[in-house]
């Protein structure tokens, strides 16, 4: 597999497999209406993360990712287009 090998990475959000060749972790923009998926890139986000979660002591973190989620342009629009 080559999801083991780490050269390509799986996002599954809600059951929904997308297969990615970054490795870096990154997030994720989440569509609620038609599952799409955009990545975002913050090195600052997952650097706050790491430090609010430094005092974990039971587990090892590495890094964070994180989603986020709410409508597309598109599916923003058609939103506004529905009376
Ligand atoms: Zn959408
Ligand atoms: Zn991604």
């Amino acid at each position: 597999m080559l999801t083991e090998e780490g050269l390509i990475r799986e996002v599954n959000v809600k059951g929904v497999s997308r297969f990615e060749a970054k490795i870096e972790a990154h997030h994720h923009l989440i569509c609620k209406s038609c599952g799409k998926i955009t990545d975002f890139n913050s090195k600052e986000l997952i650097d706050y993360a790491l430090l609010l979660i430094q005092n974990q002591k039971d587990f090892k973190i590495n890094t964070a990712e994180t989603n986020f989620y709410g409508f597309c342009i598109k599916c923003k629009n058609k939103e506004l287009s529905t009376p």
